[in-house]
């Protein structure tokens, strides 16, 4: 199965990633991961990378696309693969079709992780920190047990900057904008399946086990639970 998993910051998709790919037994591709593994291997598209992101510069979409390319026909890669930050517009998704045409097979679907927006603000303002031994909490589904002290050392729990209102907003605005014609892409190519992220995390991979137990000639390679 070749899957890609969408979502908006705060969805779930790192905890759904995790547990799709033990189940299922694929390889979990980021773009950040496949970023640093061709830098470090040195190979020529990871050097091209390496040299715009000393820059400060964004990585242009024939080089991102290039990297994609390498990592997607690894023998790892071969009976399938979830992939994650990927694409992030309709001409990278148009691309990664080119890539899928190549090396045989197709992207069988786009699991979309549905969080209300309203919902993620209070999930991502939530979280605080404590100053003194970076343990975290959340306002919601993990409080300390006293307001703003921190419950192994007595520290002050603060909010990190990433954390406050009006970054996460933003933040939520702008993904929100990008994954908006990738949604509409892969709902014209009948391979979006849209998930209800705002329910326990056991209850939204259940979800997904569903769906991905429906295609055919699929079952699960491995049982362990994650
Ligand atoms: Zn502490």
């Amino acid at each position: 199965m070749n899957l890609i998993l969408m979502g908006l910051p705060g969805a779930g998709k790192g905890t759904q990633a995790e547990r799709i790919t033990i189940k299922y037994s694929l390889p979990h591709i980021s773009t950040g991961d496949m970023f640093r593994q061709a830098i470090k291997d040195g190979t020529a598209l990871g050097k091209q990378a390496k040299a715009f992101m000393d820059k400060g510069d964004l990585v242009p979409d024939e080089v991102t696309i290039g990297i994609v390319r390498e990592r997607l026909v690894k023998e790892d890669c071969k009976s399938g693969f979830l992939l994650d930050g990927f694409p992030r517009t309709v001409q990278q998704a148009e691309a990664l079709d080119t890539i899928m045409a190549e090396r045989g097979g197709k992207i069988d679907a786009v699991l979309y992780i549905d969080v209300d927006p309203s919902k993620l603000m209070k999930r991502l303002t939530g979280r605080r920190i404590c100053s003194k031994c970076g343990a975290t909490y959340h306002l919601s589904f993990n409080p300390p047990k006293q307001t703003g002290i921190c419950d192994k050392c007595g520290g002050e729990l603060k909010q990190r900057k990433d954390d406050s209102e009006a970054t996460v907003h933003e933040r939520l605005q702008v993904n929100t904008k990008q994954q908006q014609p990738l949604i509409a892409f892969y709902r014209d190519k009948r391979v979006l399946k849209t998930i209800n992220g705002d329910q326990p995390i056991d209850q939204v991979f259940q979800n997904v086990s569903e769906i991905l137990e429906a295609f055919p000639g699929q079952s699960v390679k491995n049982d362990r639970q994650a």
